[in-house]
């Protein structure tokens, strides 16, 4: 891609009504757009990281055994009736009337698959059934300040799995659990299984995936050898966990702040009975099929991702997310389309900053943007070299062009 033409360039200051790092640096680097508050473009670059995050958690999702599907944004009242959420999740969810009917726009969609998969399933035999999407979500957010950390509307991937048993549920809930740590690893995230309560989703206890960020609207008192972690909200006396030594010689919890990444639910058949959903068991008796849901936040990702990954320079994308695998910066008549042609036809990602401005201007929008790597052709650099530096490093090393492509 030629910087050039890319939509649109950096902006030198973000916008002032703008507090939340990840919305000012995703704004200054062209990343995001905001319309109102909570309310975002995903830009050029940002659909990139987007897209990277959706097919990192894609192949997760699948292998699992989960399939993916698509399911409708617009939703009848009468299906969120049934479970007496119309009602109880008033305070978030955005409704509306047209001619004479009324709709909800999705916040969730456990409703929505109950629906789908009463009409198709008899038999034990037609479970376990394990389908997700990446879908928009639209919740009515009192605290939307956070940047894309908080929207009124965002992208998540939701799972939802139909199960004879609960035995069976608590096993697939398991392995998604295990998925999750792997997906965040992934995006180079180290996250925390966290113990919360349900909200408006379920009265069980719920598994939340935190990050650890100063910035973070969660508290979470966590072990950080990792066998404890509770979200502040649901503790009763907290005073007396913190600083409490972990029961098996971790040292003492600890306090921090954090960012919800994902959330796990069990809700038994809680909503399946009161939406009929039924199978034959192998004894020839009716029963309802156990429900789980599993929420990763897919726009909030990017501004985690931010948050986590930048310094006072500007962002630093982790490469399996990156929008481009190279930022590509020629000074003077250094033959830098030369290369930028080969590295693309070598399949590379790259971004050619090919504008007629200083090498200054360059590289402070190569380090605000944060594509991992950074490319220098010069007439220093000498003939077949390139200059290569890290994004994350202050290093720089002349190799020769061949070894880009190793
Ligand atoms: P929170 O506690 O942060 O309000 P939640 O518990 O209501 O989130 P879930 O319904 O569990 O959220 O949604 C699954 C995931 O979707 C969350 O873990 C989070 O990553 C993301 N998410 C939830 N609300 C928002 C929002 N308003 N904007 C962006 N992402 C969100
Ligand atoms: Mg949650």
């Amino acid at each position: 891609m030629l910087y050039s033409k890319l939509f649109p360039k950096t902006i030198k200051e973000a916008p002032a009504d703008e507090v939340a790092v990840n919305a000012k640096l995703l704004l200054r680097g062209g990343f995001i757009d905001k319309l109102m508050a909570g309310s975002y473009s995903l830009l050029p670059l940002g659909k990139r990281i987007e897209r990277k995050i959706e097919q990192i958690v894609r192949e997760e999702m699948n292998d699992t055994g989960a399939e993916e599907i698509l399911m409708p944004l617009l939703h009848p009242k009468s299906v969120w009736n049934e479970t007496g959420r119309w009602d109880k999740a008033d305070e978030v969810m955005y409704k509306l009337e047209k001619q004479d009917k009324e709709f909800a726009l999705s916040f969730t969609h456990e409703e929505i698959f109950l629906d789908l998969i009463r009409k198709h399933i008899n038999s034990y035999k037609d479970l376990p059934i394990m389908l997700y999407h990446f879908s928009t979500k639209f919740r009515s957010e009192l605290r939307a300040k956070s940047g894309i950390l908080r929207g009124r509307e965002f992208l998540m991937k939701d799972l939802y799995s139909a199960h004879t048993s609960q035995e069976d549920l608590d096993n697939y809930y398991e392995k998604v659990k295990e998925t999750y740590l792997k997906v965040f690893k992934r995006f180079g995230l180290s996250s925390v299984v966290t113990e919360a309560a349900g909200g408006v989703f379920t009265d069980n206890v719920t598994h939340e995936f935190q990050v650890v960020a100063e910035t973070g609207e969660d508290e979470i008192i966590y072990c950080p050898g990792g066998d404890f972690s509770q979200n502040m909200e649901i503790i009763k006396e907290p005073e007396k966990l913190e600083g409490k030594q972990c029961d098996l010689g971790h040292g003492p919890l600890q306090k921090v702040k954090a960012i919800e990444v994902g959330n796990i639910f069990r809700f038994g058949t809680a909503y399946s009975e009161k939406m009929n959903v039924s199978f034959v068991n192998d004894k020839g008796e009716k029963q309802y099929v156990y429900l789980g849901s599993y929420g990763i936040g897919i726009t909030r990702m990017i501004g985690v991702l931010a948050e986590v990954f930048h310094d006072d320079r500007g962002l630093i994308w982790p490469e399996s997310v990156a929008p481009f695998q190279f930022h590509l910066i020629g000074i003077g008549e250094s033959g830098a389309e030369e290369v930028y042609k080969k590295l693309t036809e070598k399949g590379f990602e790259v971004l050619y900053d090919d504008r007629d401005i200083g090498a200054g201007e360059k590289f402070a929008d190569a380090d605000l943007i944060g594509i991992p790597t950074r490319l220098v052709v010069s007439p220093k650099t000498g003939a077949g070299k390139v200059e290569v530096k890290k994004r994350n490093e202050e290093k720089t090393e002349i190799v020769s062009f061949e070894k880009l492509f190793v």
